[in-house]
């Protein structure tokens, strides 16, 4: 990690982020209701999630699972025990006026996770990652949070079972938090514990605070001491819920801050709300400070041992390892590599066919074709569940030089992706199978005897005459030859 050097008068950007992220379960944490998204409001609940009197949680192995695999995968400590807690606090989405959580005992404490920003790599210290229940939704009516005629509430998501992942201040600047917040995805979803492309399956609390340069003891931004990291207000900022979302957040409220104290002003320590429309933050209450909670023992769930879940589970190759061993064994950039990696599916994907063809040929197939054709469409691999397959009968035909690179993508990806089809049946119905070699050859001899300006253009030394040569050759092979050989065979024949 590269250590900044702070100068005279500057201000430092001090960031911390509390993470919620929905793991994804069959049912919820503490009693069986679906956790299967639905248009219809309260359809999914029962006397558990709706606190009615008397109901009793019953806590959901899968969610124990998947939290063991997160800290395992965040490297962090997995106490023999842990416990579960009372939150206090009474609002419309949390019927039973206080959340079960965790809170002396999470599940995991003092993890990390290494991410690279701009070339330079970070380790974000992540104190702890904590189980807890997911509170219903809102659904203000005719206007935003503070203007609503009236608010709506629906149970459907009380209770699914959620990780709050605290970070460190570690953070120097809003794209590291970007970076953070996409490994961080990437990890999640590598272990199947997450789904990025639910709704709301990622909500971010981000705290941001400025300390000037005199505050710190030393010159090392990434050291700054405990005294000067309490001493300084901070605001923390709600209802961020994408990674550009918290980027976006994070650079108006840093900039905020900065003017503040520039200005002589102090920057008050207070909750804020990030209006995404209006892409400005807006204060909405001082900050709660933890005795308003009154955390107390949730005395309906026993103590929980999870020592023995630790050596029971095991995760899957994590994207940092991947990518390195996708340069290493196959010799890609770190850039394809990269990409390849983006998500558990690709790299599988990318894997498959790198080991029946070519690393390289797949690479390009993988990371550059179908990745770019998906991305203009506004589609992932996962639209493509059950057609792989296909993709990969697609990338046989180049490797097998059955169609041209450029026929293989400009005709038959784009037709497979917008039509459906499978790469043969386009094949044949464009036909575009390679035409052989004396069909090419006689496509050359009959163009270069039914243009004879062009002929004597090229030997005039025209450059133009070639490429209209080759045209004509490709219009009489219906596209299928190959440009590069058919320039090769025209000055064969004509130089010849
Ligand atoms: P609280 O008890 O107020 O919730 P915590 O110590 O639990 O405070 O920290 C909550 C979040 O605030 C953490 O993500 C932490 O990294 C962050 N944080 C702590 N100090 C600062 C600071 N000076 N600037 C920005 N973020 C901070
Ligand atoms: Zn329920
Ligand atoms: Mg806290």
């Amino acid at each position: 990690m590269t250590a900044q050097t702070v100068q005279q008068g500057d201000l430092v950007t001090v960031i911390g982020l509390e993470v919620h992220v929905q793991l994804e379960t069959d049912t919820k944490i503490f009693c069986g209701c679906s956790t299967a998204q639905t248009d219809e409001p309260n359809e999914n609940v029962c006397p558990v999630c709706l606190g009615l009197p008397g109901a009793l949680p019953v806590l959901n192995e899968e969610a124990v699972e998947a939290a063991v695999k997160v800290g395992k995968a965040i490297d962090a400590h997995i106490p023999e025990e842990t416990r579960f807690h009372r939150k206090n606090y009474y609002y419309p989405d949390l019927p039973k006026n206080f959340q079960i959580t965790q809170y002396d005992e999470p599940i995991c404490q003092d993890g990390e996770l290494e991410v690279s920003v701009e070339g330079s790599r970070r380790t974000i210290t992540i104190e702890r990652a904590h189980l807890e229940e997911d509170p219903g939704s809102l659904q203000h009516v005719g206007g935003g949070i503070d203007t609503a005629d009236y608010t709506r509430v629906d149970y459907n998501r009380a209770g699914t079972p959620l990780m709050e992942i605290v970070t460190a201040p570690d953070f120097r600047s809003p794209d590291e938090v970007r970076a953070f917040l996409a490994e961080l995805s990437e990890v999640l979803e590598y272990l199947g514990v997450f789904d990025a492309e639910r709704d709301g399956s990622l909500r971010i609390d981000a705290n941001l605070s400025i300390i000037p340069e005199a505050d710190i003891d030393g010159e090392d931004t990434d050291e700054i001491g405990t005294e000067a990291l309490e001493a300084a207000n901070r605001t923390e900022v709600k209802n961020i819920s994408s990674h550009k979302g918290a980027e976006k957040a994070l650079a108006y409220e840093e900039t905020r801050q900065k003017n503040a104290i520039r200005r002589g002003r102090a920057v008050e320590q207070e909750t804020r709300h990030w209006d995404e429309a209006r892409g400005i933050t807006v204060s909405m209450r001082s900050k709660e400070a933890e005795k308003d909670y009154r955390y107390f023992e949730e005395a309906d769930l026993p103590p929980l041992r999870v020592s023995h879940w630790k050596d029971e589970i095991s995760i899957p190759e994590l994207p940092s390892a991947r990518r390195e061993r996708f340069q290493a064994e196959y010799g890609l950039s770190e850039e394809a590599a990269s990409k390849l990696t983006s998500t558990k599916q690709v790299a599988d994907f990318y894997e498959d066919v790198a080991r029946e063809f070519d690393p390289d040929l797949a690479a390009t197939w993988v990371a550059d074709e179908l990745l770019g054709e998906l991305n203009y469409r506004d589609m992932d691999i996962t639209d493509l569940e059950g057609r792989l397959e296909e993709v990969a009968r697609l990338v046989e035909l180049v490797a097998k030089e059955e169609i041209t690179a450029k026929n293989a993508k400009e005709v038959v990806l784009r037709t497979m992706l917008d039509e459906g089809d499978a790469p043969d049946n386009i094949v044949e119905a464009e036909g575009l199978g390679k035409t052989d070699e004396d069909e090419v050859q006689q496509a050359v001899v009959d163009a270069i005897d039914e243009n004879p300006d062009a002929v004597s253009d090229f030997h005039e030394g025209e450059n133009g005459a070639i490429n209209f040569l080759v045209g004509q050759v490709m219009q009489k092979t219906g596209g299928s030859a190959d440009p590069g050989d058919v320039n090769q065979l025209l000055r064969a024949e004509l130089e010849g």
